[in-house]
């Protein structure tokens, strides 16, 4: 059923109103898609049952993998509520931020398993560093990141393989896999470190 239209303050992006009404069945008329979100949130949390777990991921396993929307998580592995930490990013980049949330997953909440994935199609395979340097040139400051583009999928999981297995930050680096996610047939490749 329709919830009532959320008032908001959000200016209207007309972002919502592109999106095919026939499949999103939950929009409230002329809301934007954070208030069609907001009250799906209510519908799920009025089935919701707590629970009753605490923070430690069940199976001790940390996924870190791009944030492409075509990815389900926890449809492709199986997964169910409470079993895993994920950590996305544009990539699936093994960055210091990763680092910093592998680090906290270990130490402080018992995983002990890490699983990389990227995928076939990743829009940082059609971007370079050059991106950078033309955001520099159009606001006048070049970021302190690196934007981590890649050409070979498979080189790039062995790199962020290596980069979790070299961290001494990281207690356990010995059961670290890479994968690539191919996005047309939903099957993961498993990608030899060694190769
Ligand atoms: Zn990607």
């Amino acid at each position: 059923m329709p919830l009532p239209a959320v008032t908001t303050n959000v200016v209207d992006m007309t972002t919502s109103a592109s999106l095919p009404a026939e499949t999103t069945p939950q929009a409230s008329s002329g809301g934007s898609v954070t208030d069609r979100l907001v009250a799906a949130n209510r519908e799920y949390a009025a089935e919701f049952t707590d629970p009753g777990m605490d923070a430690r991921p069940v199976l001790h396993v940390a996924v870190v993998a791009c944030m492409d929307a075509r990815l389900d998580l926890h449809k492709a592995l199986g997964l169910e509520l409470g079993d895993c930490h994920t950590i996305r990013n544009a990539g699936g980049v093994v960055t210091d931020d990763t680092i910093r949330s592998l680090t906290i997953s270990q130490r402080a909440l018992g995983t002990r398993t890490v699983i990389l994935i990227h995928h076939t199609g990743c829009g940082l395979e059609s971007l370079t560093e050059d991106f950078r340097h033309e955001l520099e040139d159009e606001v006048g400051q070049r970021p302190a990141w690196a934007v981590e583009a890649f050409r070979d999928v498979d080189q790039d999981v062995r790199q962020s393989m290596q980069r979790v297995r070299t961290n001494p930050f990281l207690p356990h680096r010995d059961d670290v896999r890479g994968f690539v996610f191919d996005v047309h047939t939903g099957l993961l490749r498993e990608i030899d470190p060694a190769s």
